[in-house]
């Protein structure tokens, strides 16, 4: 069984990014290198947080800007990937699975 990462859309977490109690798992996503529990604790100024879906929003489009890279690619599907980053084709493809359809991406 896999989950999928809110983030990034990839099918390949351990355990839920989130359980039922909203407690975020601290696994760090291979694909995208999000780490819950972590990098969605954004604090704005003293004890005002970003929301959750906020902070997933800010670094799906800071990781896309940066051209998707793999955190992990010795464990990400060979096909899927070029120089170590995701081929547009496919990442238009695994953003679907969070309904994220990118439509400005050039390339
Ligand atoms: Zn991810």
């Amino acid at each position: 069984m896999t989950y999928i990462c809110p983030i990034c859309g990839f099918d390949g977490l351990d355990e839920p990014a989130y359980n039922e109690f909203h407690d975020p798992s601290f696994e760090i996503c291979l694909c995208c290198q999000f780490q819950f529990g972590d990098d969605d604790d954004v604090e704005l100024e003293n004890g005002l947080f970003m929301k959750r879906e906020e902070t997933h929003a800010m670094y799906r489009q800071a990781w896309i800007a940066k051209g998707t890279p793999i955190f992990k690619p010795e464990y990400y599907p060979q096909q899927f990937q070029f120089n170590d980053s995701l081929k547009k084709k496919h990442m238009i493809e695994q953003l679907k699975n969070i309904r994220i359809y990118q439509t400005n991406i050039k390339g």
